[in-house]
């Protein structure tokens, strides 16, 4: 096994000063020291993140249940998860990650049956949503989306169960049932932190669907009853179909081996899912299942639960059909640490929206300047560059990162006021942003030129090439009115959204 080499004679590319050094605008990772620490849930301590093999981190997400739309609450946790492997492989490590799909449980079945189609003709429309929806978020695609129904991990579901019996962890109930014997492992309890005794004595466990009312022992295997309607895998154990809990150790250790280096989910799967996914794995493989547990805090909404009777339920569509685009959702979503409560509000969709207008108007600010010359380092020390990726190697502190980048943004604007940004330094910072961009994801949408600009633009190149000059600034004030602005530069009018001049 690979262990991180830990301070001693080797420089930290990262906190040593970086005026006689390669400066690294993009922050990469130089391969030789790892300074990056995350929460564990499992210890409930911030810790020095020490992956399997550097060369690979293997990240398994617990991914949507597909009966509906995901709401803004599940994209909290699809963001942070984003956000996590994105600051990975800024600092160069490669990352191989697996989001699962859930595409059968109580929730699917109960609406395939409502639907009267089958279970595939209801949960695709909402997988293709979803897919939909990650773009619109700019959450990159995982390498693996396994879905449940799948018959290599159906029968990785079927084979695991087979052992858990065979090892005496399971067993199977009068009904064909099968469940997972609590008592047959000690350590049950060690993420949610909690003792097996306190659980016997009387511990409501029952907050799944999936597991038994008046015990903590939870099913591996649900025996088809006439609500499955057509929904039933055969085993050696009669006709039924998976829990949900065993469905994720299977595709986990299916595709990522039986030692993954980090788990993530929403805090609502510490417990039971997550406890119950470590009980599984290693009692069929002998391994630690995860070196690393990852948890972000519920979505509130306008200070509350989210939920269908409070009105505050939303959909990204729905936030999208208000008039938010999704690079604002994912400014609001990521920009508070994903340990912390985030509530949701349109106030902070409004922020978002006045952050990303400041963030535009200094790219083009430096845009304008940069002209064709080539990069050329600043003095660093007079601007918190490496404050940045510094932040989020702290556990992903985000606040401390928007707020390096911000101030980036305030000293060179000024330094621009002034008139003492070089082109070559313009150059520079917008390569620094690129990196930045390739973790936040926060580049301005790619914006079409409207074809009633396009002939205002056109009718205006004639009136100037008229030297109609009237004409040309009536011209140019349409568009104004009509939210574009254009600018003359020597290549030409350059027209820009009015929006990003606020
Ligand atoms: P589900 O589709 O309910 O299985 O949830 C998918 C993911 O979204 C899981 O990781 C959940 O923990 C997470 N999740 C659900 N609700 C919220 C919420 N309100 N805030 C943050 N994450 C959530
Ligand atoms: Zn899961």
């Amino acid at each position: 096994m690979l262990t991180l080499p830990r301070g001693g004679s080797l420089p930290n590319p990262l906190t040593e000063p970086l005026a006689d050094v390669d400066f690294r605008p993009r922050g990469a990772f130089t391969g030789v020291f790892m300074p990056l620490r995350f929460f564990n849930t499992m210890t409930r301590a911030v810790e020095d993140f020490t992956p399997k093999d550097l060369g690979r981190i293997g990240i398994y997400t617990c991914g949507p249940t597909v009966y509906n739309f995901a709401h803004i609450g599940n994209f909290r946790a699809y963001i942070f998860e984003d956000l996590l492997q994105r600051h990975l492989e800024y600092r160069g490590i490669k990352v191989e990650r697996v989001m699962n799909l859930t595409d059968v449980d109580d929730k699917t079945i109960r609406g395939c049956r409502a639907a009267g189609v089958s279970l595939a003709e209801f949960t695709t429309p909402f997988k293709k949503a979803f897919f939909e929806d990650l773009d619109t978020l700019r959450i990159k695609r995982a390498d693996h989306f396994p879905e449940a129904t799948e018959k290599i991990h159906i029968d990785r579901m079927i084979s695991m169960i087979s052992d858990l019996i065979a090892k005496g962890h399971a067993y199977r109930a009068e009904d064909g049932s099968v469940y997972f014997r609590i008592r047959s492992f000690p350590a049950y309890g060690q993420l949610a932190h909690f003792h097996l005794e306190d659980l016997r004595d009387g511990v409501r466990v029952s907050n799944d669907e999936y597991d038994k009312e008046n015990a903590g022992d939870f099913a591996l295997w649900k025996a088809w009853d006439e609500r499955d309607g057509d929904v039933a895998w055969d085993s050696p154990w009669g006709r039924g179909r998976p829990g949900w809990h065993i469905e994720c150790s299977a595709m986990a250790t299916g595709l990522l081996g039986p030692e993954i280096d980090i788990h993530c989910g929403g805090e609502d799967n510490i417990f039971p899912h997550h406890e119950a996914e470590i009980a599984q794995s290693e009692c069929v493989t002998g391994h630690r299942f995860v070196r690393l547990w990852m948890h972000c805090r519920h979505l509130q909404v306008e200070g509350t639960k989210m939920a269908k009777s409070a009105g505050n339920f939303f959909t990204l569509r729905d936030l999208r059909e208000k008039g938010w685009s999704g690079r604002e959702v994912r400014f609001a979503l990521i920009s508070v640490k994903y340990r912390e409560p985030l509530n949701f509000t349109f106030d902070g969709l409004a922020a978002a929206r006045a952050a990303l207008r400041r963030l535009d108007e200094w790219t083009l600010r430096l845009h304008e300047l940069t002209g064709a010359d080539l990069p050329e380092p600043l003095d660093n020390h007079t601007l918190p560059l490496e404050v940045f990726g510094q932040s989020l190697d702290d556990d992903l502190n985000i606040s401390g990162a928007l707020a390096g980048l911000f101030e980036v943004v305030r000293a060179t604007n000024r330094s621009m006021d002034a008139g003492n940004l070089m082109p070559g330094q313009a150059r520079f910072l917008l390569e620094w942003l690129d990196g930045v961009h390739s973790v936040l994801a926060m580049e301005p949408d790619e914006i079409g030129i409207p074809t009633e600009i396009i002939a205002l633009l056109d009718e205006r190149a004639a009136a100037r090439a008229a030297k109609d000059w009237q004409l040309s600034d009536e011209l140019r004030d349409k568009m104004l009115a009509a939210g574009w602005q254009v600018k003359d530069t020597k290549e030409g009018q350059k027209p820009t959204p009015a929006s990003f001049n606020l």
